[in-house]
């Protein structure tokens, strides 16, 4: 038999999940000592069990317990093959936390796409290597400020928009820029593109100005402020205006309630708060833990007080797969299992300005890596395969860990540069992952006993929210 559920405490209330097929319920006294009777037989029911209502249906239509391993994980198969690059390893700001160091952390000796160089990667995707795919989204997240080469971002627009048309493919194209150089111009030229706008912000003034500043070390929060300002202002289409706050959480973020009030004071309706993992002197670790627990059971406080008031917009601006904690959310709302951490490696590829083919940009530079070269195609097989079996039965401290199917595993970056291997995990992210899925399914279930309806409204609002 093998035991596939994970009890556990919140807040003075007990709660079973079903890892394996993530069905979760809470427990009182009698259903916990039934399931734990149940658990201890090995899934044998006797006629003595009389399982309160939830758990019985549960139990017997056989959850909790089961007789077979899990599933092999069936090959990474999808129809949307995920793009990042930049258009300028560089940048105008100098965070201190960042990974691409101001766009020097990138090896590659050419710094910058040409023309003849968006012409060849959009051959090598749509044409040649990945013709396959219907689907293609692009981000500019990382590795440069995309604004910083305005008319090489304007002719890759316009080309993308020509190869749906020729290949006829859908493609999506975000663009995650530090907004200081998004002028009413630069506004009216991206709106004509179809694309959706993330802006890059960290709190209010005080915050934001500890890490996100000029090269000369001058604070960036009131030039990013006056673009966002100027962005609500303008004529630009609804879905550029609906841009995605990007926050990074350090250990010298604030109270992450008054992070998000702040937001929606700027006219954010969704964000991404990241925990920062990349090691530097800014990333969080074990000594942070209590802090950061403390600061986001705050937040979980505020979202439930807002949702009993019949307000859930707190809840909506994280539920999405890219914020740190609000992906369980959605998972678990959507019960969506899930076997990779990302799709690193094998629907997604980062390439540089040398037309090289990474697994995503966090590896750029890194020639172990190379995966192919857009220039002369030659594609390293190993370093695919490794991505394709980097799965949550192949990475051995996943294999037995009860969050693995709401997790899948730590980012192979965090992973390789923490132990040396994209398999093995950070430790601290597991930690920070286990508590955020365990207060996940609290609020959820509190969210049920405040209005069921929240949950099937959340339900559908998640299933047709499917950029990002
Ligand atoms: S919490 Fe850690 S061990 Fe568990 S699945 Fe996630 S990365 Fe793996
Ligand atoms: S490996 Fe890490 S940095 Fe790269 S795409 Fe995956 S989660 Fe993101």
């Amino acid at each position: 038999m093998y035991n596939i559920t994970h009890i556990f405490d919140v807040d003075g209330g007990k709660y079973a999940l079903d890892f394996r097929n993530i069905f979760f319920c809470q427990l009182d006294k009698k259903t916990e000592s039934e399931l734990n009777g149940y658990l201890t037989v090995d899934g044998q029911i006797s006629d003595d069990y009389a399982f309160g209502t939830a758990l019985d249906a549960a139990v017997r239509h056989g959850f909790f317990i089961s007789n077979h391993p899990d599933e092999p994980i069936p090959l990474f198969d999808y129809d949307t093959l995920n793009i990042s690059f930049a258009p300028v390893h560089d940048c105008n700001f100098s965070c201190a936390y960042c990974y691409a160091e101001g766009g020097k952390g990138t090896a590659s000796y050419q710094r910058s796409f040409d023309k003849d160089m968006i012409d060849a990667m959009l051959n090598y995707i749509y044409v040649t290597k990945y013709s396959n795919y219907q689907k293609y989204k692009f981000d500019f997240v990382s590795g440069g400020e995309p604004l910083l080469n305005l008319d090489i971002l304007e002719y890759f627009l316009k080309q993308v928009r020509i190869f749906d048309w020729k290949y006829n493919k859908k493609t999506a194209i975000l663009i995650v820029t530090n907004g200081s150089l998004l002028t009413s111009e630069i506004i009216k030229k991206l709106d004509k593109y179809d694309v959706y706008l993330g802006i890059s912000i960290d709190g209010r003034r005080h915050i934001h100005n500890l890490h996100r500043v000029y090269k000369n070390g001058i604070g960036t929060y009131d030039d990013v402020v006056a673009a966002i300002t100027n962005l609500r202002a303008s004529s630009a289409s609804f879905k550029l205006k609906d841009a995605w706050a990007m926050s990074v959480i350090t250990p010298k973020t604030g109270n992450l309630v008054d992070l998000m009030e702040h937001c929606m004071e700027l006219g954010f309706k969704r964000m991404q708060m990241q925990l920062l993992r990349v090691p530097n002197n800014h990333h969080l670790r074990f000594h942070d833990l209590t802090s950061l627990k403390n600061k986001y059971k705050e937040l979980f406080a505020y979202i439930l007080l807002c949702a009993e008031k019949g307000n859930l917009d707190p809840l909506k601006m994280i539920a999405n797969d890219n914020d740190s904690f609000g992906k369980f959310i959605a998972r678990l709302i959507l019960r969506k299992k899930v076997c990779y951490r990302c799709f690193a490696g094998k629907n997604k590829i980062a390439i540089t300005a040398d037309g090289i083919v990474f697994p995503c940009d966090s590896f750029c530079g890194d020639s172990k890596f190379a995966m192919d070269s857009i220039i002369n195609p030659a594609e390293n097989e190993s370093v695919r395969e490794e991505f394709q079996c980097a799965h949550i039965q192949h990475r051995e401290k996943c294999s037995t860990c009860w969050a693995r199917f709401l997790c899948g595993g730590d980012c192979y970056y965090n992973s390789f540069v923490i132990n040396g291997n994209i398999y093995d995990p950070d430790p601290f992210i597991c930690e920070m992952n286990r508590f955020f899925i365990e207060y996940a399914i609290y609020m959820i279930m509190r969210l049920y006993e405040v209005d069921k309806k929240n949950i099937d409204y959340m339900a559908r609002l998640l299933s047709v929210n499917s950029y990002l």
